[in-house]
């Protein structure tokens, strides 16, 4: 270096004069203007990405110094065993990174034993589990179990769209008596959170406060009256949907047996998106096309579906991702109550029956005077006409491997858009698929005509209820979908022993054509429903207890 360079050089800030400095002060206001709702999600952890990579660009030139910077405290993040769901948790993950957190991200479906063991060598401060569906909700009472029993001292933090107060008062609290069990409804809220817990001066005050809420919570629970399971089973399947089964003939599909997709064009996908969600994921609310022109969040929104079109287009010309589906459209009788079968071939025609699918009816008093449903309701019992049961799978492939690119590149906002349009193309493809079996491969609604927007409003004819959502709420339903669709062989994708998709961006369900058909929420069942389901299941009272939990 000649003088003048010298001298140039030496005017300068140095490397980590400007980290600490302008980027740290940056990271401050940004942190400070999200705290007062005056920047959104997007643009925060876009920000953060700023960060990260101008740390990165200059970390080569600080020699001897490290940017240690000062933690002011480390928080272990996971998703736990079983299930699948990434992108709340590393919302929460960078939002707590740019208020200088250090994060200990160990990723989705970690066990227990891996969660508590990394907590203790790593010296973390606080645990913060996540969990999308509703078998999580278990393996996080276990978790918090496992801490008591180990004798941890850490704060435990729960959060995840199934998730609630009332299930983190009620179960989760009381088994973790060691130290705070915090609900956090959202990515905004986790820096409040955290930064009390790690607080001398306001953690006590955060815990007492938070205890006797919870306290609050279960007494107010324990005395509500139940609301629901006000008629008995058996009196519930007197009051189910009933046809004139012998004058129903249920429609013919035009293609029986398995159908695979193995690559399916993105493009044919992208009309039947349904923004809202996305946006929703990104902590901004309003529906879509309006959001992009609200008052106080349009500009984030307008910037981000900018950036989430920009990468979606990338996806699709450097086929990043692939879109893969499996169908099937089988003859099916109602066999029971609430079972339905499958058969290879229709039963009139000595058929023999393949799986069968148990489901829950709804046991609620109803003044509206409409039917205690069940998704069993559907399938004609007729032995004079053969009725059709159908089952999907569609997943996007690729989004995985994606992210983690994105994410070593630290490139966080990046990782997650790819998940969040990920999740969009996966129900984008259950969405035209459905349209596709009404109008061609079942062919019950030849010259249906819907818009996207009517849609995504359910205005068509017949349903495509999840296993695991609110019609057949009990997961391992699903298991038997899948060995019937033959979706691990079609298609490569599995279930996780809860019961969750792997790839995460994947929709499953049934297809059913009655034009009676409809969504409803099962709702609480009583003893007399859960002892006839463990019977057809096979399973003990234990087991049925643990799976139909969240309708008990
Ligand atoms: N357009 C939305 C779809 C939301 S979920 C999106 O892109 O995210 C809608 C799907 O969930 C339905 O197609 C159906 O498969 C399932 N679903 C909705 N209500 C249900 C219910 N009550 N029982 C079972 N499945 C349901």
């Amino acid at each position: 270096i000649d003088a003048d360079t010298k001298e140039a050089w030496e005017k300068y800030p140095k490397p980590l004069e400007v980290i600490e400095g302008p980027l740290m002060d940056g990271m401050n206001i940004v942190g400070d203007l999200f705290g007062a709702g005056k920047m959104f999600l997007p643009q925060v952890v876009k920000s953060a990405r700023v960060m990260k990579q101008s740390v990165a660009w200059l970390n080569p030139y600080i020699e001897a110094e490290k940017v240690e910077g000062e933690k002011k405290g480390k928080i272990l993040m996971a998703t736990v065993k079983g299930d699948v769901h990434d992108i709340g948790k590393n919302i929460v993950g960078v939002v707590l990174g740019c208020n200088g957190y250090d994060i200990v991200d160990l990723g989705v479906m970690v066990p227990c034993e891996k969660i508590l063991d990394t907590a203790i060598a790593e010296e973390v401060d606080i645990i913060g589990l996540s969990g999308l569906i509703t078998p999580s909700l278990d393996e996080m009472v276990y978790v918090a179990k496992q801490m008591q029993e180990r004798g941890m001292t850490l704060p435990l933090m729960i959060g995840g769209a199934t998730t609630s107060k009332a299930h983190t008062a009620v179960k989760v609290e009381p088994q973790y008596q060691n130290d705070a069990v915090i609900y956090v409804s959202d990515a905004s809220r986790s820096v409040g959170v955290v930064t009390k817990l790690l607080s001398k001066e306001h953690r006590q005050g955060l815990i007492d406060e938070t205890r006797e809420e919870y306290i609050k919570v279960r007494e107010r629970l324990a005395k509500r009256q139940p609301k629901a399971a006000k008629i008995s089973y058996a009196e519930s399947i007197e009051l189910g949907f009933k046809d004139d089964w012998d004058n129903y003939v249920p429609p013919v599909p035009n293609k029986l047996g398995q159908v695979i997709f193995d690559d399916y064009p993105i493009t044919n996908l992208l009309p039947y998106i349904d923004w809202t969600p996305f946006f929703i994921s990104w902590g901004l609310a309003g529906k879509y096309p309006k959001i992009l022109q609200d008052e106080v969040v349009g500009e984030a929104a307008r910037d981000l579906f900018d950036n989430a079109n920009d990468l979606m287009q990338k996806m699709i010309d450097e086929k990043l991702i692939v879109a893969k589906g499996v169908f099937k459209l089988m003859p099916a009788r109602r066999t029971g109550a609430d079972t339905v079968t499958v058969y290879d071939k229709a039963p009139t025609e000595g058929g023999t029956a393949e799986y069968q699918f148990e489901h829950l009816r709804q046991q609620s008093d109803k003044a509206s005077g409409k039917p205690n449903f069940s998704l069993a309701d559907f399938i004609s019992p007729s032995e004079a006409h053969t009725d059709y049961l159908g089952g999907f799978t569609v997943s996007i492939v690729g989004t995985e491997a994606l992210a983690e690119k994105y994410k070593a590149a630290g490139d966080d906002y990046n990782a997650i858009m790819v998940q969040a349009l990920s999740d969009r193309l996966a129900e984008a493809f259950a969405e035209h698929l459905h349209e596709l079996i009404r109008k061609e491969y079942w062919g019950y609604q030849p010259t249906e005509s819907l818009s996207n927007d009517e849609m995504i409003k359910e205005k068509y004819v017949g349903i495509r209820p999840a296993p695991g959502y609110p019609a057949c709420p009990e997961h391992t339903e699903k298991g038997k979908l899948f060995d019937w669709l033959g979706t691990v062989d079609a298609i490569g994708t599995r279930l996780t022993e809860s019961y969750a998709m792997w790839p995460a961006s994947s929709v499953s369900g049934f297809y059913y054509s009655h034009p009676n058909s409809e969504y409803f929420n099962v709702g609480k069942i009583s003893t007399d429903q859960l002892e006839s389901y463990a019977e057809r299941k096979g399973w003990d009272m234990k087991t049925a207890e643990k799976w139909l939990n969240p309708n008990l």
